[in-house]
């Protein structure tokens, strides 16, 4: 016997139309690509462009009606390279909301994975911000599927570029009609498409559904989680570009609350900025970037008066940055840890109220942890003939997971990547009796010191909690008897002296004595990808015939 409720499917426009509907007065608040000067005759303050839900609604139906007549049918792919910005929170609802798959380009990519990609997607259209424009015309000559390329701007900043079929977004939006109603089709359709950005061959397509997308978004706001709510003014960092910046662009709307966008400027200034100006309650982004605007403030002496928590994922967080960030300046720096193949989140950091009865470090203890499991994503770990492995905090092993928003398949490979219905992640972890998951690496990033395995996370965080280290970096070398052995790259702070010999002599009694690094690179500055995570292939490779001393 089936229920008998309304069977009513879950579709990305009913967020917009919520949005709308409920929250009409909200604003949208985003830092202008086209400029520090642009003036978008509404806001005082020039390079800001401020609007609301109800007008955003208004300009997704108007670009609903831009991508038909522009002959995209359902199902077919609309990529995108752009900022975090209003008209990419257009373009994420005009595009899914008439069943077409809006696909995120990371535009940090080089040119020809661009292309790469945009074929491998067979993109029909491809909006872009300023920014880019030389990344398109290095690439649309390569990319035969894309009928037309509509910048993101008005018709006085039009970049001049030679490429077929240029459009002008605010000239297609202005002649449109926005009368538009939002088609229903099944929950299951395609919504968006995020390759991910693998170090090792080519990048793999992530096919999130409407479905998905929904329970992903539903399930990040609870309290436990981002804890969002109509009160709270959001601030993005975390690119639209990568895994729908957590979800972010669809959860503000969910709750109603106030989306502020930082366009292209994510330097500690800008973001401090705009935390001020538009009062920020809530932000999210990688270790990268909350390490650059901690320096900033630092750095000016400023103190942000409205914000009070952070998410903080994509890789791990130092404890070193968490405790500054509390101590200094009373912002609570949460964990996450998620995947693209997750839509991203799977755990995140926040305590139980049993833990009200610990001592201030004994919470920390667990907080630095990667958290602990949403529902709806189901962990476990298991050794490496795929046999679970107790949840006691200390054996640690290969961590699998399932879920409602969690890949099946990668989009155009035939082969699924599960396990017996589980999803390899390629970490390595502890979870604990109360199921908080501990990261200790990337399996191929995992130290193996005879027949032993190292940390590299464990030994990244004690460096970073030096008070002369700013960014630490842990690779294995070659070792003729143990195979491998640690050695620790590290960017100095400006105008800090530290020798080798004494940050090596920071781990002693930290530590257990073999995990000690054998030695110590000072660099300028550590190779970062396009999602602002330290390329330890890069390194590895960099450093593949360094000889460790003694060795
Ligand atoms: P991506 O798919 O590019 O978002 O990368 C996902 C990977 O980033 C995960 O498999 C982890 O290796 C790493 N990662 C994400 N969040 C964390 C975290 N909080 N701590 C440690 N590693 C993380």
């Amino acid at each position: 016997m089936l229920g008998q409720m309304m069977d009513i499917p879950l579709s990305i426009s009913t967020l917009i139309v919520h949005a709308d509907r409920y929250h009409g007065d909200t604003e949208i608040v985003s830092r202008m690509v086209e400029g520090p000067s642009a003036d978008n005759g509404r806001d005082i303050v020039k390079g800001i462009h401020r609007y609301t839900y109800r007008d955003a609604h208004r300009r997704a139906r108007k670009l609903a009606n831009v991508i038909r007549a522009n002959g995209v049918e359902f199902g077919d792919r609309v990529a995108t390279l752009a900022w975090n910005g209003y008209r990419h929170f257009e373009l994420y609802y005009g595009i899914s909301g008439i069943g077409a798959v809006m696909h995120t380009v990371n535009p940090r990519l080089h040119p020809e994975q661009v292309a790469w990609i945009v074929n491998h997607a067979e993109d029909k259209l491809m909006f872009f911000d300023l920014t880019f424009a030389p990344v398109v015309e290095k690439i649309a000559a390569l990319c035969p599927t894309v009928k037309a390329w509509i910048a993101m701007c008005d018709r006085k900043h039009m970049p001049s570029i030679k490429v077929d079929n240029l459009l002008c977004y605010e000239d297609v939006l202005e002649s449109a009609s926005d009368s538009f109603d939002w088609p229903v089709f099944d929950e299951r359709s395609a919504a968006c498409l995020c390759y991910t950005s693998g170090t090792t061959g080519n990048p793999k397509g992530v096919l999130y559904s409407h479905r998905s997308t929904l329970l992903h978004a539903m399930a990040s706001i609870q309290p436990d989680v981002f804890g969002m709510s109509g009160r709270e003014t959001v601030l993005p960092i975390v690119p639209m570009f990568h895994v729908n910046a957590w979800g972010i662009a669809y959860s503000a709307p969910m709750v109603g609350a106030k989306l502020v966008f930082p366009g292209p400027g994510l330097d500690g200034a800008s973001v401090c900025e705009l935390f001020e100006q538009e009062q920020v309650t809530l932000s999210a982004g990688v270790p990268t970037v909350w390490l650059g605007v901690l320096q900033y403030l630092q750095q000016s002496g400023k103190k942000p008066t409205s914000l009070k928590r952070m998410v903080c994922g994509g890789s791990a967080v130092p404890p070193a940055l968490m405790r500054s960030y509390e101590q200094d300046y009373g912002i609570k720096i949460h964990q996450a840890w998620g995947m693209t193949e997750m839509s991203p989140l799977g755990t995140y950091g926040s305590l139980k109220k049993k833990h009200d009865a610990l001592s201030p470090e004994e919470q920390f203890a667990i907080e630095v942890k990667q958290g602990r499991a949403i529902y709806g994503v189901d962990l476990k770990i298991v050794d490496g003939e795929g046999n679970e492995l107790p949840r006691d905090g200390k054996v640690s092993g290969d961590l699998l997971v399932r879920g409602q928003w969690i890949i099946d398949s990668y989009f155009r490979l035939e082969k699924s990547p599960l396990v017996d219905g589980w999803f390899p992640t390629g970490d390595v972890g502890t979870l604990d009796p109360d199921g908080y998951l501990q990261i200790t690496d990337r399996s191929k990033d995992v130290i193996k010191s005879g027949g032993e395995w190292i940390s590299s996370i464990d030994l990244e965080n004690l460096a970073m909690s030096h008070p002369a280290v700013a960014m630490a970096a842990v690779i294995g070398v070659y070792h003729p008897k143990w195979d491998e052995r640690p050695l620790l790259v590290v960017v100095k702070k400006p105008g800090t002296e530290l020798t080798a010999a004494e940050l090596i002599k920071f781990y002693d009694g930290k530590i257990a004595k073999w995990w000690t690094p054998d030695d110590v690179q000072f660099i300028d500055a550590l190779p970062l990808g396009a999602t602002g995570k330290v390329q330890k292939n890069k390194l590895r490779e960099h450093y593949k015939d360094y000889k460790l001393p003694g060795a």
